[in-house]
Formats: structure tokens, sequence, C-alpha cells
């Protein structure tokens, strides 16, 4: 206490001008001390303000009541709009006048208002199960020149494909319709894909390579939302291949539907052919399927207009393995002494992805030995265990056995 302490060195001190003193710096001491507490309670007042305030805001969210989504099926021209909920039946609602009409669109996604179902946000696209459907490569880095063979194949499909991309206006002076999709068949691994990839980087497009059976969904309406989303990325990104791998799980021709995952894969279909067929931007956007089971495929897919370019993508033969080795070889440190026609022949009957495996196992052999260099005993042991790897998985049949 102040006061005591004053009475104490009052009592001690002789001359009263001192004691004033002392008393004085004492009281300014004090002032100075309780001057720093206010500071340190004003800052925290003032934090403990703004974490009401954040506490507050939080209440404020938590307290609201949850919004549904929903997929815009058609604007009205009285300004409401039908809606798919994610609940299931669809709706004709209102429109909060806070967003625009213009913006709202056919297939996009918004939120409702859980009483009276009006939309009243918009929300963006959701990219997400996208993710599991699809690859984005932005100009895949695979050109002509790392495609062994494949000549007749590359030379139709840059006729179809990527002329279309590049040149429009030769279509529309000699008044024709380019083609609109390009089906690639062929036994897995004879580098439909790769040439897909390839086009993309020769005209600079964007690629977008989407699984077939990934397309297929669980959730009724999701896999045709999928394919809706897919088309409309692609507009947004054109240029842009579609390739569409694994084309026969949504396009295999159906005899009787059965179950609710066989109507699924229907709808999937149905979307898959209005987007073909309702192509705008076709010069932008090109579209390329793939399957190895083309006989099993939906006549309604191959009509003209839809695949009607066919492309066989066949095992490569002799020279064309030769080239595909040489592509693969290239990085590769190889004993000069490698006869190269020796691993050709050995190889009858391999496609171009058993190639590359028969060239980094060999490389795997070398290393396994500690050399540097992969020699013509290696390769021989890499073409026997990828020839008995495959034996052991036993490969979907498939026309091409
Ligand atoms: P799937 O039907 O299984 O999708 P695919 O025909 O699309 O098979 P790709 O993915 O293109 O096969 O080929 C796999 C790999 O095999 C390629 O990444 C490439 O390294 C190699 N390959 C295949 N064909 C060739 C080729 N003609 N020239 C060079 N490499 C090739």
């Amino acid at each position: 206490m102040p006061g005591t302490a004053d009475a104490k060195d009052s009592g001690n001190l002789e001359d009263p001008a001192l004691s004033t003193q002392s008393y004085t710096r004492h009281l300014e001491r004090r002032l100075r001390a309780l001057e720093t507490e206010r500071q340190i309670l004003q800052a925290e007042r003032s934090r403990l303000e703004k974490e009401t305030q954040t506490l507050r805001t939080e209440l404020e969210k938590l307290r609201q009541s949850p919004l549904i989504t929903a997929t815009i099926i058609e604007m009205l021209d009285d300004g409401r709009a039908i809606v798919k909920s994610s609940t299931g039946p669809n709706f004709v609602v209102h429109v909060a006048s806070s967003i625009p009409r213009e913006r709202l669109q056919p297939g996009m996604r918004v939120a409702l208002n859980q009483r009276s179902f009006a939309v009243t946000q918009e929300l963006p696209p959701s990219r997400d199960p996208m993710i599991r459907a699809m690859e984005i490569e932005e100009a895949p880095d695979v050109s002509y020149a790392d495609i062994g063979g494949l000549r007749e194949q590359l030379q139709e499909i840059r006729e179809t494909v990527e002329l279309p991309l590049l040149k429009p206006e030769v279509f529309e002076t000699v008044g024709i319709e380019p083609p609109r999709g390009v089906l690639l068949t062929g036994p897995p691994g004879t580098g439909k894909t790769l040439s897909a990839r390839a086009v993309a980087h020769e005209t600079n497009a964007t690629f977008i390579r989407v699984i077939g059976s990934e397309l297929v969904q669980k959730f009724i309406g999701e896999g045709a939302r999928l394919v809706r989303e897919i088309f409309m990325l692609a507009k947004e990104k054109a240029p842009t291949i579609i390739f569409i791998d694994e084309l026969d799980a949504v396009g295999a021709q159906r005899l009787d539907i059965a179950t609710s995952g066989d109507r699924e894969v229907q709808r999937t279909l149905m979307q898959l052919l209005s987007e073909l067929d309702g192509f705008e931007s076709r010069g932008q956007v090109a579209v390329l399927g793939a399957t190895n089971r083309p006989d099993i495929l939906d006549p309604a897919l191959l009509r003209p207009g839809r695949f009607d370019r066919i492309i066989e993508f066949p095992l490569p033969d002799d020279e064309s393995r030769r080239e595909i080795f040489r592509i693969h070889l290239r990085g590769m440190n190889v004993k000069e002494s490698l006869d190269l026609d020796d691993v050709v022949v050995a190889t009858k009957g391999r496609t171009g992805a058993d190639i590359k495996a028969i060239c980094t196992e060999a490389g795997m052999f070398a290393i396994r030995d500690g050399r540097d260099e992969v020699t013509q005993e290696d390769f021989r042991l890499a073409i026997r265990k990828v020839a008995e790897r495959q034996k052991s998985e036993s490969a979907p049949a498939g026309i091409y056995g």
C-alpha cells in the first residue's frame, strides 16, 4: 500500500523537501506502472472483442439452415427454373433476383433455399468427381517422332483431327463438314492413347483423357452430369482433344435393359450422343474414342456425325517394332554390339507397350548386375520375363484375343 509506505518514509526522513521529492518520484513510478497496465488491458480488451466478433459470425453461420444443391434443367420464359434437386425430384422454382437470369444455364449447379426451394446461389461446377474420371494435360509432351510405325494411322488422324483444329477454313472452303468423332480400335498397348496425345501436342491442344468405365457412376444421373461437365470444360479450354478410353464401357450395345445400373449406363450414353450431336464449336473440340471391342459398340455411336471414322491399330510388324525399339532405346546406354534384328524377331506378336516394358526390364537386369551398359543377354531375359508375366496375367480376351 503506498499510503503505509509513505508514512514509513516520512517518519524515517528528517528533511521534508527530500521526503516530498521521493514521494513525487514514487507517484510517477506508480503512474507509469498504471499506464503500462492500462495499455496491456486495452490490448487484451480489443483482442477479446475481436474473438467475440469471430465467434458471433461463426455462430451465425452455424445457425443458418442448409441449402439444397440442384442442377438447372431448363430456364422458363417467366423467369422460373426447372431444377433437379440432389435429393431426387424435379421442381419448378423461383430464382432470387440477386442472380442475373442470363447467368443461369441448363446444367449449372445451384443452391436452393430449404423452404421455398428458390434458387439462391450459383455454385461453381464440381470438379472433384471428374478428377476420378479424367486426366487433363495442357499440350502433352509426346510428338509424332515418339511413335514407331503407325504411319497410315497417323496420316488419317492428322487429316481427321489435326486439320479441322488447325485449319477449319479448309473445310469451309470446300463446303464439307469435318469428321466429328474418330474411333481408334485395336489391342491394348498398340499406341492409341500415345497417338491421341501426340496430336494434342502438335495442335497445341488441351488433352482430356476420360476412362469409359469411370464415367459409369454408381449414382443415378452422375455419369450423364460428368459427360456434360467434361464437354463444358473442353469448350472452356479449347482447342481440346477429348480422348475416351474404354468407350465400350459406356457404349456397349444393350439388348434389354434389366437393372438400374444398365439404365444409368444408357443415360450416360444418351448424354454422350447428345453432346456429340450438339457440337457447335466443332472445329475447336475433337473427340476420339478408343476400344478393343468395336464389335459390341452400340450402332448409335457409329452413325454419321458421331464416331464415323474408324482407325484400326494393328500389332506392329517387324519394321514397326524396329522403329519402336529405336525410339525406346534412344536414351538407353546399350552395348554397341547389340543385334537389333535378333531382338525384333524375338518380339513377334508383341505390342508397343510390351516393347517399352522389355526395354525397361533389360535396363533393370543390367542395373542388377552392376553394369552401366545393357547387353543382348539382358534383352533376351527381358523378353522372356515380359512374355511370362503376360501369360500369368489372364488378359481379357476381346476380339483381339
Ligand atoms: P490401351 O488400349 O490399353 O489404352 P493403347 O493402345 O492406348 O492401350 P498406349 O497407352 O498408347 O496404348 O501405349 C502404352 C505405351 O506403349 C506408350 O506410352 C508407349 O510408351 C508405348 N507404345 C505403344 N505403341 C507405341 C508406338 N507405336 N511407338 C512407340 N511407343 C509405343
